[in-house]
């Protein structure tokens, strides 16, 4: 019975992580249903847009409110985290704050009342955020794609990190060991005198509680991630490291394409004589994209990384103007997608079995892809590096040169190019006609 707790907390330990492993695995395996795209050039520039995008924050805090909570938040959590060592180290062996009993005072001091400091700084942000989405109601929060399941994920996160920095700060408050160190408890001081009065069991029994509850709530907010946007927490990471490293506004060619189209334009080749040896067997199975496995498995990892904050949306030009585009919702859909066609391979042993749903259609409408100007405010504007242009463009893509699917006036312009070689409906003689439209 003496080891009683200790194995408890090594059980709880276990199942936490070996669910978060496992959901790990299952994202892993669901990026790779993407095409593969070779993004191993480059890599000191790729280290340095993550330390400088994620790690350093520097898109957040183009908006200097949010992105100052943001960064209070994001370092607060991490830092505080660094005290589960200490949980983990002593609920397995049965120490109590062995962080103590190795560090001089006053360093184990000066770590808990930052730690201490910082929850308080928290607290504050959660709630701002809090009331930015439910009382202010910024219009970026109160988009269409933001009603349900979206909505409330925002808040049961900012709820977890009220209740997991209180239970840290009670645990501290609580605990008669620690207080009588007289060093580090710069907030949990003013807490403690809220439970004199209370016997030393008493006392005991909320510290435990808080201490349980507060790791926990841990195992449980890591598990949490894979079902929420705050995913984000993880992969920003390599998500920033994956970024396009190209100037904005360059698309990718088809490299077979892009040969026929230079052949077709040069005056010099003959329009009847045969293709090019090989150059059939360049063409790609399917052009563009129509669901997920289609897109490559950067703009997957794109879709669970996103955050739904919509400075993507409240940027688009098309969103603006009423259009029914959102560029969240792209990555939003993406991601929603992906996940059942998971769920499918997994209940099918494995394998993919057709559901007679894709992205296209199901998920994303034409109305929206042709809504988009590729003007690449959405991406400029996204603090991870997300690209959601990329997919509307192998969206479009698939419509145009797999289901001849563009708009009309795309199509009219479309065979002008390729009947005369230049957009207007002239012939090469009368090319200048253009000027007197
Ligand atoms: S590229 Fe398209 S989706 Fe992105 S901001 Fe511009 S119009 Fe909106
Ligand atoms: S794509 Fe980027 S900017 Fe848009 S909602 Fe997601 S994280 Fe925010």
């Amino acid at each position: 019975m003496e080891y009683l707790p200790n194995i408890l907390f090594a059980i709880a330990l276990v199942l936490g992580i070996g669910y978060f492993a496992n959901n790990v695995r299952k994202l892993i395996r669901n990026i790779k249903l993407g095409k593969d795209v070779d993004v191993s050039d480059n890599k000191p520039q790729r280290w340095k847009n993550m330390a400088y995008i994620a790690l350093g924050q520097s898109k957040m805090v183009k908006r200097p409110i949010a992105g100052f909570l943001h960064v209070i938040v994001y370092i607060g959590f991490v830092i505080i985290n660094i005290e589960v060592l200490e949980i983990i180290i002593d609920g397995l062996f049965g120490t109590h704050r062995i962080g103590h009993q190795v560090l001089p005072e006053s360093i184990y001091g000066f770590l808990i009342g930052s730690f201490e400091i910082l929850a308080v700084l928290v607290l504050v942000a959660v709630i701002i955020f809090w009331l930015r989405r439910n009382v202010i109601k910024l219009k970026r929060f109160m988009k269409d794609e933001m009603k349900g399941w979206p909505k409330s994920d925002g808040n049961i996160i900012l709820y977890f990190e009220v209740v997991l920095m209180c239970l840290f700060l009670v645990m501290n408050a609580t605990d008669t060991v620690f207080q009588g160190y007289n060093s580090g408890n710069i907030i949990s001081q003013f807490i403690a005198p809220w439970f004199d009065g209370f016997s030393e069991a008493t006392l005991h029994t909320i510290e435990r509680t808080a201490w349980w509850l507060h790791i926990i709530g841990i195992l449980v907010f890591l598990n949490y991630l894979y079902f929420s946007k705050h995913l984000h927490i993880l992969l920003a990471f390599p998500n920033t490291y994956y970024g396009k490293l190209t100037p904005q506004g360059q698309f990718t060619n088809n490299e077979a394409v892009t040969k026929e189209v230079k052949l077709m334009m040069d005056p010099n080749v003959d329009p009847f004589a045969a293709p090019p040896e090989g150059a059939e067997a360049a063409m790609p199975e399917k052009f563009g994209a129509s669901d997920v496995q289609d897109l490559s498995w950067v703009n997957l990892l794109n879709a669970y990384t996103c955050t739904e904050c919509g400075r993507c949306t409240s940027e688009c030009p098309a969103n603006q103007t009423g259009k029914k585009l959102s560029p969240r919702k792209i990555m939003m859909d993406t991601r929603d997608r992906l996940e059942e066609v998971g769920k499918n391979i997994d209940a099918n042993k494995g394998t993919f079995v057709d559901d007679g749903k894709q992205l296209l259609d199901n998920y994303i409408t034409r109305e929206e892809l042709w809504a988009c100007t590729s003007c690449n405010a959405c991406v400029e504007a996204c603090p991870v590096s997300i690209d959601p242009l990329n997919i509307i463009m192998e969206m479009r893509r698939y419509l145009v040169m797999e289901q001849s699917a563009a708009p009309t006036e795309l199509n009219n312009m479309m065979t002008n190019i390729e009947n005369n070689g230049a957009p207007w409906p002239y012939n090469q003689m009368d090319r200048l006609n253009w000027k007197n439209e």
